[in-house]
């Protein structure tokens, strides 16, 4: 069941009031399959509301505010999300199936990003350019105008924080369509935007399913930039149909995320970046590492301590704050399942079962195979649950050349005392992001954050989102 909500979760907000929409979708609870809420199914005249009250926003209220007035609004909306922690975290449990540990993280991260997002909002400004005499050359950065963000299901408060927030700050307008399968997180935040004063139709919310209002905004004539989140098939779709209008797009797509096990690394060290990092959020992270590469002479050691850490791992309901909790929806089942037939000749190391006794909701075992060779589906294709594969390697050339082997390029983790091994492979490994011995780094939104190939492109978090949401225009004046 729902607690109290300060606003109706079947509703859209456009121009700052909460409407009711055409249709609705069923929202259900992962961890038990119950029914949770109603929710918008908003189609393509929502989005063109949404749309044409960004444009309104921007010509009114919203764009006369100054930057440091932007940066109060934020500063203020992360002490509101501060004070509702408790509620955010219960909501996104129900919501998303995700651990109260992980979701009070996740809740807490976004209050970061509005408080990092609200303190650069005057920080970021143009430069004066030295030119031919004559002349005074300048640069200014700009909002885009409108922007769009489609928010996938696994972290929508993180992907709310680090993508509407830095789009803000910036002085954008934005229309947010969250995920079908978990969008009252977004509501939320919605919700506390207005109580922090932010001004109407700045932030409008338009959830619905990805074929009717994801596309729609995707394809809308009126919106300057697009933040997308989610599936590589899906991505490439919404770059079509933006590249029709000519407009930006900053795609974090999928990832086949390795970690380089090297004979010299500290194993007490690495061991539970190898195991949380391929199970956190039950492996539907985009940056999970779900690939362990090993050099041989620990391969031994590695997967029997990897597999002794599996098999204490406690898989249940959400609110019941287990390490592994549901997968989001049945058809997420279906496809990890799936993968899981597929693997049914790789050697397992270890599985954690689901309990009996688990209410029926979408869960699966987490499962470690290995040794498994590089180039089998497991090991090169994005499963997107619980799923992690050992593959053994002999020499730095040959790691090198597994990690770099598939169609992704997020995130890779290197485990050596070697300086200048080090050195090297941060500059040889195809990734957007190179961590050496440790993973993740705590996910700070310091951190500018994306892919290479197709893992996406365009990069979010840190100060480079900020120039990511804006636009260079320069400047330059004769005076003789
Ligand atoms: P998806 O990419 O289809 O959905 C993500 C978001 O895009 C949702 O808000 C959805 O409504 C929207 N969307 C869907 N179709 C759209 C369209 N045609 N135009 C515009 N927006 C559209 O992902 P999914 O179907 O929820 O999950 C499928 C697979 O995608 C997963 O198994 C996983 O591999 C991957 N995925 C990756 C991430 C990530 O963070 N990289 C997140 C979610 C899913």
């Amino acid at each position: 069941m729902l607690p109290d909500l300060p606003f109706d979760p079947s509703h859209l907000l456009i121009d700052g009031k909460w409407r009711a929409p055409a249709r609705t979708l069923d929202l259900t609870n992962p961890s038990d399959g119950s029914h949770l809420a109603q929710i918008a199914r908003g189609n393509a005249q929502d989005v063109d509301a949404a749309v044409a009250a960004a444009q309104a926003a921007l010509a009114g209220e919203w764009g006369k505010k100054t930057a440091a007035e932007r940066g109060r609004i934020l500063a203020r909306l992360g002490q509101l999300v501060l004070q509702n922690v408790d509620l955010l975290t219960e909501l996104e449990t129900l919501d998303v199936g995700k651990p109260v540990t992980q979701a009070r993280a996740d809740a807490v991260a976004l209050a970061r990003y509005c408080e990092f997002y609200g303190g650069a909002a005057d920080k970021v400004h143009g430069q004066t350019i030295p030119y031919l005499e004559g002349y005074t050359v300048y640069t200014l950065r700009e909002p885009h105008g409108v922007t769009g963000h489609i928010v996938p299901w696994n972290y929508p408060m993180q992907i709310i924080g680090r993508s509407v927030g830095a789009a803000l700050a910036m002085g954008n307008a934005c229309v947010l369509k969250p995920a079908e399968d978990a969008c009252l997180t977004a509501l939320m935040f919605a919700h506390l935007a207005q109580e922090a004063g932010l001004p109407d139709g700045a932030l409008n919310v338009v959830p619905g399913l990805g074929a009717e209002a994801g596309a729609a905004l995707s394809a809308h004539p009126d919106v300057q930039h697009l933040s997308f989140t989610g599936s590589v098939a899906t991505g490439a779709s919404v770059q079509i149909a933006a590249g029709a209008n000519v407009v930006p797009v900053t795609l974090e797509l999928g990832g086949k995320s390795p970690q380089i096990v090297f004979e010299d690394a500290d194993i007490d060290a690495a061991l539970p970046f190898l195991v949380n990092a391929g199970l956190q959020n039950a492996g539907q992270t985009c940056s999970a590492s779900s690939r362990i590469l090993v050099h041989h002479s620990l391969f031994d050691e590695v997967a029997t301590r990897m597999a002794a850490a599996y098999n204490s791992k406690r898989i249940g309901p959400a609110g019941g704050d287990p390490d592994i909790g549901p997968l989001i929806s049945a058809r997420q089942k279906d496809r990890v399942s799936g993968f899981l037939e597929q693997a049914a000749d790789l050697p397992v190391l270890a599985k954690a079962e689901v309990p009996d006794g688990v209410p029926s909701g979408h869960y699966v075992p987490a499962c470690l195979f290995g040794p498994v060779a590089a180039d089998h589906p497991l090991a090169q294709q994005e499963v997107f649950g619980p799923v992690q594969v050992i593959i053994p390697f002999e020499t730095e050339d040959e790691a090198v050349s597994i990690a770099n082997s598939t169609e992704f390029g997020l995130v890779a983790s290197i485990w050596t005392a070697n300086g200048a091994r080090q050195m090297r492979l941060a500059k040889r490994l195809k990734s957007g992001q190179v961590f050496i011995n440790n993973y993740g780094a705590g996910g700070g939104v310091e951190l500018p954050f994306g892919g290479v190939a197709k893992s996406g492109h365009g990069r979010e978090k840190g100060f480079e989102a900020l120039f990511g949401f804006s636009t260079l225009k320069t400047v330059a004046a004769f005076h003789g």
